[in-house]
């Protein structure tokens, strides 16, 4: 018997040309540049194959998490600006000048110690204030951004090339918080004008904020989710135009016959009611399938159950409604077949969590295909 096996048994297919569809709708709808947020190894999607085609789709800015991801973009050729959001340590700073990386400034103390880090080197640091208008995380407190933004401004190991803040709740757009940070942040803006500071950039939208509070664009967003074809939320109105860019496939590896009372699976949770198909496929909890009972795919397509616990590399399907599988089947865990489709959405909402951590949870040792 023939069977459909190729080089991989459990892969990712990434189509770029709906990245890119999606990043030029995003710049269209926001009107403004779109900074692609891509932390996380582009939220499960590849880091440097996503930045690439991002570049070459027009893409000046990149944002990440970590000066990590932004020294691996370097490293593979990438030459747009790359902000790193998160927190970099100050034993990293004359790396990321070498490398020509923006970092987040939002402490007095930390900025101290990242001039300390310069020293008397003639190259700047090029940072991008943050400003924490509600969301309780990384940035300065309102009350502190003029007198933090001249405590930078007059130190000449610094380039301030923005200033930016991040919301909590722009997602539940009913909700009035985002107005409320939004609300401030104009006014720090207009302070900031006032008094001759502003930097070039002023940026606070994530994907949520884009679609949904247009007064949030400013110079420039930032867009993750909504690159890769997902809705931030359901409350979200989310064009239909936007696709999800990713599909998650394996293969059957195994098909057996068990006879009835057969247990299958650490632990035993499922045993068979009476003689069944019993089907193996290749993904596993070190994948990103989360382990619980209740989880599905698409086989032959239609929706087949998986049955007893995820294992780390494998789990099990229940096959009896699928007669005409065989293995070597392609098995969709996230994308289309047929006429059916599992989106990251869908099973986020199974798992009682959000599509972000669906996709960010993809093990980076699955084999990423690209379409072009
Ligand atoms: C992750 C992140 C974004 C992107 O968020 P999405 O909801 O994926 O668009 C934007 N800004 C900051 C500071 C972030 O951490």
């Amino acid at each position: 018997m023939f069977m459909n096996f190729d080089n991989f048994t459990t892969w990712l297919e990434i189509n770029l040309r709906t990245l890119t569809e999606n990043y030029r709708i995003l710049t269209t709808i926001a009107g403004k540049p779109v900074m692609p947020v891509i932390k996380a190894n582009a939220y499960g999607h590849g880091l440097e194959e996503v930045a690439r085609a991002l570049e070459t789709a027009g893409a000046q800015w990149c944002g990440v998490a970590r000066i990590e991801e932004a020294l691996m973009l370097r490293n593979a050729g990438i030459l747009m600006n790359i902000l790193v959001l998160g927190f970099t340590p100050p034993q990293r700073i004359r790396e990321a000048i070498t490398n020509r990386i923006n970092v987040t400034v939002y402490d007095f103390n930390l900025a101290q110690q990242y001039a300390d880090a310069i020293g008397n080197s003639t190259s700047k640091l090029n940072v991008h204030v943050k400003v924490d208008t509600g969301m309780g995380r990384l940035g300065i407190p309102t009350h502190q951004v003029l007198e933090f933004l001249k405590f930078i401004k007059e130190k000449h190991e610094f380039d301030v090339q923005g200033l930016f803040t991040h919301f909590a709740c722009a997602d539940e757009p009913e909700k009035p918080y985002t107005l409320e940070q939004l609300n401030k942040f104009s006014e720090i803006v207009k302070e900031v004008e006032h008094q001759g500071l502003r930097p070039s950039l002023i940026h606070a939208a994530n994907s949520a904020a884009t679609l949904n509070f247009p007064d949030s664009r400013f110079d420039m967003v930032r867009c993750g989710l909504a690159l890769f074809g997902l809705s931030p939320s359901p409350e979200t109105k989310f064009p239909e135009s936007l696709q999800p860019t990713l599909s998650w496939k394996t293969r059957l590896v195994s098909i057996k016959n068990l006879p009835l009372g057969h247990g299958v699976s650490y632990g035993f949770r499922y045993f068979t009611q009476k003689q069944e198909r019993i089907g193996v496929i290749a993904a596993g909890y070190a994948d990103g399938l989360r382990r619980r009972l209740g989880n599905h795919v698409l086989l032959q397509g239609r929706r087949v159950p998986v049955i007893g616990n995820i294992c780390m590399d494998q789990c099990m399907l229940q096959l009896d409604k699928v007669p005409e599988a065989r293995e070597g089947d392609e098995v969709v865990l996230i994308g289309k077949q047929g006429n059916m489709q599992i989106t990251a959405t869908e099973i986020a909402k199974e798992w009682g969590t959000i599509s972000y951590e669906v996709v960010c949870g993809l093990a980076a040792r699955m084999p990423r295909e690209y379409k072009r």
